[in-house]
């Protein structure tokens, strides 16, 4: 039995039974379409806007619901990736890219954008990542020259989430000269001069659509800048935070199904006349991940309770996320490989948990980089940078 989840209330229990009936009876059967396809549908966005689901936070002037508990997301986070699959990116519409909206946009900003986003008419994404830099964001080369009334931008995103069904991006662009001066803008879809490139094809995550984006002089409205100029730097520094905390939610949630999964199949295949769940490596192997699921779990349970109260720091959430996805790497490694050959068989589940798992060390920031910035938490930053 894993460890009881103490920081969950009755509250939140109650939601995930709702989130899980509907899940279990509304999406589950759309997996294959959506795996087949590439993508979930907008339909499915819209359905979760329906349901109450799509940023939680949202207050009700905007037609949200306004829960600022991020128990709420970490339970909706967990029940999609048990009965759904982990490429259903409402996560990210939700608690990646809605945030900047929270924090940054101004009260003209939100009503514009915010409706839609609640109800999922508007599918948000974020655009950051660009063909020469990724892990290096002061290095981006998208530019936004203010023209007066307008800024014109210029450049191409890659590796962009919801890229295909998104219909609002946050885009970070140089505002300025020096390096890291850097603006976030909302481009929406219909401007003139945003264009789509190529739908990318991946090893996991089928269910979720990843591209390239363009931006050939769209006249961005002065009034689709967020906060300040050249500001967006922190604005991504501070956003990061909470996306590495959803992103630690994502994995262990997917390492805590390939456990459940790996256990039952262990428990039922048998080899030399025994269960393979019986032999003493296999008992070894899951009992020492039981273990440490179980103490990963609570603290990143600690830290969901830190991040409402806003005091989860960068360095708090780069260790979670690094360890959280490490820990998942190893989840799936060990369930496929007692799985057998089977595990390598895209009938099995554990075969695509396998696949979808690698990119979590390396998007939201890779394990190198969440390791750089718990160095210079300790003091031990680079002396030349
Ligand atoms: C499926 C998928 C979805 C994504 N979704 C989005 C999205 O929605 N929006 C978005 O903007 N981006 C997105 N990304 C991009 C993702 O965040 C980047 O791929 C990631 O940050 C790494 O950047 P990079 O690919 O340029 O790798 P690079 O920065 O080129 O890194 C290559 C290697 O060098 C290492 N490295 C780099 N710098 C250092 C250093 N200082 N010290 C030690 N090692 C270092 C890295 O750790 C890595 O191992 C997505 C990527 C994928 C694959």
């Amino acid at each position: 039995m894993p460890f009881p989840r103490v920081h969950l209330e009755e509250e939140h229990e109650m939601f995930r039974d709702q989130v899980r009936r509907y899940l279990r009876d509304n999406m589950a059967g759309k997996v294959a379409k959506w795996r087949e396809q590439g993508h979930v549908d907008k339909e499915d966005f819209l359905a979760f806007g329906r349901e109450g689901w799509l940023c939680l936070w949202a207050d009700e002037a905007y037609g949200g619901l306004g829960i600022r508990d991020i128990r709420y997301d970490q339970v909706l986070q967990e029940e999609t990736v048990r009965w759904t699959d982990s490429g259903f990116f409402h996560n990210a519409h939700s608690m990646l890219v809605g945030p900047y909206l929270d924090r940054f946009a101004n009260d003209e900003q939100k009503s514009r954008f915010l409706p839609g986003a609640v109800s999922g008419e508007t599918v948000m994404a974020i655009a950051m990542t660009e063909p020469d830099t990724g892990s290096d964001l002061a290095a981006i080369r998208t530019k936004a020259e203010d023209q007066g009334d307008h800024y014109l931008m210029n450049g191409s995103k890659t590796y962009i989430s919801n890229g295909i069904i998104g219909d609002l991006f946050v885009v970070a662009a140089k505002t300025g000269e020096k390096r890291g001066e850097i603006g976030l803008f909302v481009v929406t879809s219909d401007m003139e001069g945003f264009s789509r490139g190529r739908h990318l094809k991946k090893m996991g995550l089928q269910a979720q659509d990843t591209a390239e984006i363009r931006f050939d002089n769209v006249r961005v409205p002065k009034e689709n800048l967020l906060g300040e100029a050249g500001m967006g730097f922190a604005y991504m520094a501070e956003c990061l935070a909470v996306e590495r905390t959803m992103s630690a939610i994502g994995s262990l949630a997917h390492a805590q199904v390939a456990f459940d999964i790996t256990l039952d199949f262990i428990k039922e295949r048998t080899a030399f006349g025994q269960p393979v769940g019986t032999f003493q490596n296999t008992r070894f192997v899951m009992a020492d991940l039981r273990a440490r699921l179980d103490a990963t779990q609570a603290w990143l349970d600690q830290c969901v309770m830190l991040a409402n109260a806003e005091k989860l720091t960068p360095e708090d959430a780069a260790a979670l996320k690094l360890v959280t996805s490490e820990l998942q790497g190893e989840v799936v490694d060990a369930g496929l490989q007692f799985h057998g050959g089977a595990g390598y068989m895209d009938e099995y589940e554990i075969s695509h948990m396998f696949r979808d798992a690698r990119i979590a060390r390396i998007y939201a920031g890779t394990s190198e980089i969440m390791k750089e910035i718990i160095g210079r938490g300790l003091g031990l930053g680079d002396p030349r940078r």
